[in-house]
C-alpha cells in the first residue's frame, strides 16, 4: 500500500531550506481517500474505517441501516443498464435539469446531516433514552453527480414504537424520497461494503460508460461546474481562491466524506494512526527483506 504522490510537510520543507532540517526528512503520505488520486492510501483510509465501522457494530444494541438519498433535480444523464455498464438516459434535458437547486442542496449538506443528528438528540430526550449512536459515510451518486448518505444508527435501548419513531424523523429532516431503512445484525454487516465508498467521490466516473454516456455525463459536469461558479458569485463573499477552485472542480462538494458520533466506537482514526506508528518503529528493526514484503 505505497502512496503515489508523498511529499515533504512544508514545516519541515521551511526547516530545510532555513538550513535546520536535515535532507535525510523523510516525506510523509499523501493521505487521499480518493482511489483515483492514490491507490495506497485511499485503500488505507477505507480499511481504517473499516475498523472503526466494526468496532461500532459488535457493541449491544439495536443496528438500522439508513440510506439518505438527494431529493430529484431532473432526469440523470445516465442510467445504469440491466446489461451492465452505463448508457445515456433518453429525455435528459439540461434546461430542465435543476442545476441551481442541486448545487445548493450539496451546499447545505453538512447542515442537513446536522438537523437530522438534532433530531436524535431531540428523540432521545422525549423519551427518556440515550440518543442513537451514528457513523455516516457519504456516498456520490455517481448517474448524477449528487451526494447521498449511508448511516448506521445503534439503539442502547431500543423499543420498536420509539425507535420507528426516530426513524420517521429522517425522512423530514429534508432527505428526498428514496430515503430507506432497515434492521441489521450487526455481526453480518458487511463494513467493507459501506467503507469503499470513501475512495470514490462525485468527480468519480463510473466504469463502463459507453460513448454517448460517457458525453452525456461531461456535459452534465460542465453544467454543475457552471452552477457551482455563480453560486459562488453570487452566495459566497469570503472563501480562499485555492478553496474556490476546489469547490467548483468539485461540483458543489464540500461535506466530510465520513464521520461518527462519539461514542459510535472505542476505537478511533487516530489510535490506529498510533499503532501503524508503533509498528513501523517497530518494523525497522526487522531484516529489510521482510520490510520490503509490504
Ligand atoms: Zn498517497
Amino acid at each position: 500500500m505505497r502512496c503515489s504522490n508523498p511529499y515533504l510537510p512544508l514545516s519541515r520543507r521551511r526547516l530545510f531550506e532555513s538550513g535546520v532540517g536535515q535532507l535525510s526528512e523523510s516525506p510523509v503520505r499523501c493521505r487521499s481517500r480518493l482511489g483515483d488520486r492514490c491507490a495506497g492510501c485511499s485503500e488505507l483510509a477505507a480499511g481504517d474505517w473499516r475498523e472503526v465501522i466494526r468496532d461500532g457494530l459488535l457493541k449491544p444494541g439495536e443496528i438500522w441501516f439508513v440510506t439518505l438519498t438527494a431529493p430529484s433535480f431532473g432526469k440523470a444523464p445516465i442510467y445504469k443498464s440491466k446489461f451492465g455498464g452505463f448508457a445515456e438516459q433518453s429525455g435528459w434535458n439540461a434546461e430542465e435539469y435543476a442545476y441551481e437547486y442541486q448545487i445548493q442542496w450539496q451546499w447545505d449538506f453538512s447542515k442537513l446531516w446536522h438537523r437530522t443528528t438534532q433530531r436524535f438528540r431531540d428523540f432521545a430526550a422525549a423519551e427518556k433514552i440515550t440518543r442513537p449512536e451514528w457513523i455516516r459515510i457519504a456516498e456520490p451518486h455517481l448517474s448524477r453527480s449528487v451526494a447521498h448518505q449511508h448511516a448506521l444508527l445503534r439503539f442502547e435501548q431500543p423499543s420498536p414504537e420509539s425507535t420507528q419513531v426516530c426513524l420517521d424523523g429522517l425522512w423530514k429532516a429534508g432527505w428526498g424520497e428514496m430515503t430507506s431503512a432497515k434492521k441489521v445484525e450487526g455481526s453480518n454487516f458487511n463494513a467493507s461494503y459501506l467503507s469503499k465508498y470513501l475512495t470514490k467521490s462525485t468527480m468519480t466516473k463510473p466504469e463502463g460508460l459507453s460513448a454517448g454516456a460517457a458525453d452525456a455525463l461531461n456535459q452534465h459536469h460542465r453544467h454543475l461546474r457552471s452552477a457551482a461558479r455563480r453560486h459562488l458569485v453570487l452566495h459566497v463573499h469570503s472563501m480562499k481562491p485555492r478553496t474556490q477552485r476546489l469547490y467548483i472542480e468539485r461540483m458543489g462538494q464540500r461535506h466530510l466524506a465520513v464521520s461518527k458520533s462519539a461514542g459510535w466506537s472505542s476505537l478511533t482514526i487516530g489510535d490506529l494512526d498510533e499503532r501503524r506508528r508503533a509498528w513501523s518503529a517497530d518494523a525497522s528493526k526487522i531484516p529489510v527483506s521482510v520490510v520490503a514484503l509490504d
